[in-house]
C-alpha cells in the first residue's frame, strides 16, 4: 500500500465511461475518506494506473474503447499490477457475465444499480484481504531472511568447529594450513586456495600450501608456476594485504593489469575470476596470507570475508600456541642441560653422574654386561692451588676435564666432575681390557697437555691417579658397590706412588 494511506483510507480508482456514474460514486467514496481518482475510458485508466498504483479498482465493463474484462486481463498479466484487486461494477447482470468477470481475475462483481452500503462493505472487505496478505507476505519474507541468517550462522559455526578441530590436531603450521585451505574451499565453494608464508631469508611472501582439484591440469600448472613468485611489502595483491593488514576482494582478477596482479596472464588461462585475500597476523606482524579463488565472478561479500577472517584468527592462535610451546621446550631443554652441567669445567656434574650410574647399573644388570667406572684424582692438587692460585687451579681443572672428555668417544661414555679435583668416567658395556685402554689414553692426554706443577713430588707437571673397577651388576649388588670399589682402587694407586692406575680386585 502506498503512502496516501496516512491521509486516506486507501487509494481507489473508479473507471466508468458514464460521467454521471463516475461523479456520483467518486463523491460518495471521497466522503467516506478514500482518495479517489477517476478514469472516463479504459485507456486513460491504464495510463493512470501506470502513473500511480491504486490499492483497488472499481471497473465498469461496457466501455467504448476497451471493455472491462480486457482491462482486467491486461492488469493481471503484469507483475506490477496483478495484485491490485478489481471489483467489476456493471449493469450486465447475467451469470455468464459474472463468471467471466471472475475468470479474468476480478475479486468481486456488483450489479448496477447498486446499494451504496453494499459497495462500501465490499471495498472495505477486499482492502482488508489485500492488507492481510501483504502482512503475511512481509512476515514470510522476514522468516525466509531469518532462516537464511540462521543457515549462515550454522555453516559458519560448522566451519569454525571443523577448523578448530583440524588445527588443534595439526603437528605443524604447514599441516594446519593445508587442512584449513581444503576445508574453507569445500565449505564456501572455492576452486583454488593458497597460503602464502613469510620467508625470513628473502623477506617476502612465498607460496606455502595450495588446495585445488588435483585432476584439474590448468590449476596444477597455475600452482606450479606460482611457486616461483615472491612478494615484497606493498607490492601487488599479496604485498598490499601485507601492508594494509586488511582483506582484499577483487571481483574479476583477470581484468587487472600486471602492476596490480603479477600472475594476471597465468590466471587468464585458468578461468579464475574472483579472489579474496585475508591476512593472518601475530602481534601486528603479518606472517601468512590466505587467498581464495572462484571461477564465477562474485561481488564483495562481507559475510564470506568475515567467515574466513574468523578462520584466520583461529590459525594465528594456533601459530602463537605452537611458538610458545616451542619456546618452552627450548627453555626446558636448556634448563635440563644446565642442571646437569658442572659450571666450571662444563662437563657433567655430580647430579648427572649419580643419575647416570643408577640407569647404567640397571641396564647392564638386565643385559648381563660389564659396567666399568674410573675414578681419577689430580695428584697434589692442593699444592698446585696454593702455589699457582685458585684461578690457575680452575683453569687446570678445565683443561684436565677437556683432555679426559676427548679421550672417550662412545655416546654412552660419561665423563663427570665427581667433586673437587676428582673425576669419574662411566663406561657401560666395557670390560677391564677396554678400561685399561681408556685409562692409558687419558694419562697420555694429560701428559701431552703438560700443565707445569712445580710443587709436585713426582713430576714437573700435572699427573693423574686412576682407580678402575669393573663388574657385571647382579641382584645382590647396588651401584654404590662399584663406586666403593673404584675408590678403593684409586686409594691404592695413590699409595703406590701416584701418576698410575690400579684395578680393583674382587679378592681384596
Ligand atoms: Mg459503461
Amino acid at each position: 500500500m502506498n503512502s496516501t494511506l496516512t491521509k486516506y483510507k486507501a487509494n481507489l480508482l473508479v473507471v466508468d465511461d458514464n460521467p454521471d456514474n463516475l461523479r456520483v460514486l467518486s463523491a460518495i467514496l471521497s466522503q467516506e475518506g478514500y482518495k479517489v481518482r477517476k478514469a472516463i475510458s479504459a485507456k486513460s485508466a491504464l495510463n493512470t494506473i501506470k502513473l500511480e498504483r491504486p490499492d483497488l479498482i472499481l471497473l465498469d465493463i461496457k466501455m467504448p474503447d476497451i471493455d472491462g474484462y480486457r482491462v482486467c486481463s491486461i492488469l493481471k498479466e503484469s507483475q506490477e499490477t496483478r495484485d491490485i484487486p478489481v471489483i467489476f461494477l456493471s449493469a450486465l447482470d447475467k451469470t455468464d457475465n459474472m463468471v467471466k468477470g471472475f475468470e479474468v481475475g476480478g475479486v468481486d462483481y456488483i450489479t448496477k444499480p447498486f446499494q451504496l452500503e453494499d459497495v462500501l462493505v465490499r471495498i472495505k472487505h477486499h482492502l482488508t484481504i489485500v492488507k492481510q496478505s501483504q502482512e503475511l507476505f512481509e512476515h514470510n519474507q522476514l522468516l525466509i531472511k531469518e532462516i537464511q541468517q540462521r543457515k549462515q550462522i550454522e555453516s559458519k559455526l560448522k566451519l569454525l568447529l571443523t577448523t578448530i578441530n583440524l588445527v588443534s590436531k595439526a603437528p605443524n603450521l604447514n599441516h594446519a594450513f593445508a587442512d584449513v585451505l581444503s576445508e574453507v574451499c569445500q565449505m564456501i565453494g572455492c576452486d583454488y586456495g593458497e597460503g602464502w608464508i613469510f620467508n625470513e631469508n628473502d623477506q617476502g611472501f612465498k607460496l606455502g600450501q595450495t588446495y585445488y582439484d588435483a585432476s584439474d591440469q590448468v590449476l596444477k600448472l597455475f600452482h606450479n608456476l606460482s611457486l616461483d613468485y615472491s612478494f615484497s611489502y606493498g607490492v601487488k595483491l599479496i604485498g598490499k594485504v601485507w601492508e594494509n593488514k586488511q582483506p582484499e576482494w577483487i571481483e574479476d582478477i583477470s581484468q587487472l593489469d600486471e602492476d596490480q596482479f603479477s600472475r594476471v596472464k597465468l590466471i587468464q588461462n585458468t578461468g579464475l575470476k574472483t579472489v579474496f585475500a585475508v591476512p593472518i597476523f601475530i602481534e601486528e606482524k603479518v606472517i601468512a596470507i590466505m587467498c581464495f579463488f572462484l571461477r564465477s565472478a562474485i561481488s564483495y561479500n562481507p559475510e564470506m570475508l568475515e567467515l574466513v577472517n574468523a578462520v584466520a584468527l583461529e590459525l594465528s592462535g594456533f601459530i602463537e600456541r605452537k611458538q610458545t610451546e616451542e619456546a618452552l621446550k627450548q627453555a626446558n631443554k636448556e634448563l635440563l642441560r644446565l642442571a646437569n652441567l658442572d659450571g666450571l669445567t662444563e662437563i657433567a656434574n655430580r647430579r648427572c653422574f649419580d643419575e647416570s650410574i643408577e640407569q647404567e647399573w640397571w641396564r647392564m644388570k638386565r643385559d648381563k654386561l660389564p659396567l666399568t667406572l674410573l675414578l681419577g684424582d689430580i695428584d697434589y692438587f692442593k699444592l698446585y692451588n696454593d702455589y699457582y692460585g685458585h684461578q690457575a687451579g680452575d683453569e687446570c681443572l678445565r683443561r684436565v676435564a677437556k683432555a679426559m672428555t676427548e679421550s672417550c668417544h662412545r655416546p654412552a661414555d660419561l665423563v663427570a666432575r665427581y667433586g673437587g679435583e676428582e673425576f669419574a668416567i662411566l663406561l657401560p658395556n666395557t670390560d677391564l681390557e677396554g678400561a685399561i685402554y681408556i685409562t692409558k689414553k687419558i694419562q697420555t692426554a694429560i701428559e701431552r697437555i703438560a700443565i707445569p706443577h712445580q710443587c709436585s713430588y713426582i713430576s714437573t707437571q700435572i699427573t693423574l691417579s686412576i682407580g678402575i673397577a669393573s663388574m657385571i651388576p647382579t641382584n645382590e649388588t647396588l651401584p654404590e658397590a662399584i663406586i666403593a670399589a673404584a675408590d678403593q682402587a684409586l686409594y691404592r694407586a695413590k699409595s703406590q706412588g701416584r701418576n698410575t692406575y690400579c684395578i680393583y680386585n674382587n679378592d681384596e
